[in-house]
């Protein structure tokens, strides 16, 4: 079996179309990896979240969210400092990272879907995941 030179174009550009297809089903369903990595500086004392701000824009929250629950489940006192967050104590890489896995299971992954195309919606005195993706409603804590 031979493909002349416009054939093999031909059949080239219709891989190229479904491999582009494809990938964009993969991050549509929530397969995209999120950089969340926190970026610490650690002193005697205290503990500098560098990259608040890099964190919340990634995770499509607001800087003020994310920080309140890192210092409520930690039990820690801090304040936010441009799109960084100071915080009282030491905070280990380890110890943040496991906190921002927990916020994402939380606040940002739709139980449904796995997607992260999710928004935290208020009604009343209630707070809810919605998910762009397939539409879930599901309540979350207020923090
Ligand atoms: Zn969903």
């Amino acid at each position: 079996m031979s493909f002349d030179l416009a054939s093999k174009d031909f059949y080239l550009m219709l891989l190229d179309n479904a491999l582009s297809k494809a990938s964009k089903q993969i991050s549509s369903v929530g397969d995209r990896v999120l950089e969340v990595r926190p970026h610490l500086v650690i002193d005697a004392k205290n503990t500098v979240l560098t990259n608040l701000g890099q964190l919340a824009k990634t995770l499509n929250r607001e800087p003020a969210h994310l920080a309140r629950f890192l210092l409520k489940e930690t039990g820690r006192a801090g304040s936010i400092s441009e799109d960084k967050l100071l915080i009282q104590g030491k905070m280990t890489h380890d110890e943040a990272g496991k906190l921002i896995d927990l916020y994402v299971k939380e606040f940002v992954k739709c139980p449904v879907c796995n997607g992260i195309d999710t928004r935290i919606v208020s009604e009343k005195r209630f707070r809810f995941l919605v998910c762009d993706a397939c539409g879930a409603k599901n309540p979350v804590r207020r923090i």
